[in-house]
């Protein structure tokens, strides 16, 4: 029998040598990708970097132009009906009817999974009770918020009671609340077992849901690794920011410390180095005083990505 260790190790998604080209466009290019299985993978990178079509691919909506796409170990291009009653998937926009109301949407949902009589009732029940749809079951969807949409279309992808999450950009648009509420539903579903596979453009939303990320540029996944891993391998651990022009810059940070990474956006000017402090006490001295306001925290996903992406880090010459 296999070990539970070993099990927890599978790749619940897996991708070789994977491309999509939409005529002379290639926008998944060579893909090589492991989801393991039980944890929350992040998929990050730019607009048009091939995040939604690599999830279009892995769901089976989308055909590869080459390469294999495995999930739960099935060949997708094959097996896809046998890959998609065994996952739950949110789109980036909702796909609810609007005149019918969140129960109404779920029981209709639920019956297109074969689900019907006491196990679709709970079902329904359930989720109602999961994502805090209860006081707005009966209302239509047409007239629910923003935040309740996305909701019930979370419920909707739970109905089968899925192996695999995919949740293409799941907070867009949210407010604050429904975020943190909808990670600590993330969060439960993953503890009871549920792989989850989610896109993002917030760092913050990836570093504190996801165990593993891949950041893709260009159809590729230029780096992978738990949040912390890619933070320690791609820039040094303080980041000091401060805003100044480039002329200003050659002046303050003039022989500074070879350790030292910079990069710049506009006026912003952020610098990372092991000690942030030696480089803040370095700006106020050439900076007659205390001035310019400089802000010293830990670097992050943000910084990683960034980096990642091609906005170049010049180490100090
Ligand atoms: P975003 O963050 O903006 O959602 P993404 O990383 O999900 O971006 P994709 O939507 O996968 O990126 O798009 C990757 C590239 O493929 C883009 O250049 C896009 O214009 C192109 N593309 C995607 N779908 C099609 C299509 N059906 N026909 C032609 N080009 C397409």
């Amino acid at each position: 029998m296999r070990q539970e260790g070993a099990a927890a190790r599978h790749s619940v998604v897996s991708l070789r040598g994977v491309s999509k080209r939409f005529g002379a466009r290639t926008a998944v290019d060579a893909l090589d990708l492991e989801v393991p299985q039980g944890i929350c993978f992040g998929l990050l990178g730019p607009n048009g970097a091939g995040k939604t079509t690599s999830l279009r691919m892995i769901y089976g909506v989308t055909r590869p132009s080459a390469g294999s796409v495995r999930v739960f170990g099935l060949e997708v291009a094959r097996e896809a009906r046998a890959v998609r009653a065994r996952l739950g998937v949110t789109l980036q926009e909702n796909v609810q009817i609007e005149s019918l109301s969140p129960t109404d949407n779920l029981r209709i949902f639920g019956r297109y999974h074969l689900l019907d009589g006491a196990r679709l009732a709970d079902r329904v029940e359930a989720l109602l009770d999961f994502l805090e749809l209860r006081s707005h079951a009966d209302v239509p969807v047409s007239a629910l918020s923003g935040g309740f949409q996305r909701r019930l279309a979370i419920a909707m992808s739970l109905i089968n009671e899925p192996e695999l999450l995919i949740l293409d950009e799941p907070t867009t648009g949210l407010d604050p609340a429904v975020r943190l509420a909808l990670w600590s539903r993330v969060r439960e579903l993953r503890a009871g077992g549920t792989s989850v596979l989610l896109t993002t453009h917030y760092m913050d939303e990836a570093e504190r849901l996801c165990d593993r990320v891949a950041i893709m540029s260009e159809g590729r996944a230029v780096a992978d690794g738990s949040p912390r891993e890619l933070v320690a391998r791609y820039v040094r651990p303080e980041a000091l920011e401060l805003d100044c022009t480039p002329q200003e810059e050659a002046s303050l940070l003039a022989d500074g410390d070879r350790d030292w990474q910079r990069l710049r956006t506009g006026q912003r000017l952020v610098v990372y180095a092991d000690e942030a402090s030696a480089v803040a006490e370095r700006i106020r001295k050439r900076d007659g005083g205390d001035r310019r306001p400089l802000v010293i925290r830990p670097s992050n996903l943000e910084d990683v990505f960034l980096a990642a992406t091609g906005t170049k880090l010049e180490e100090h010459p």
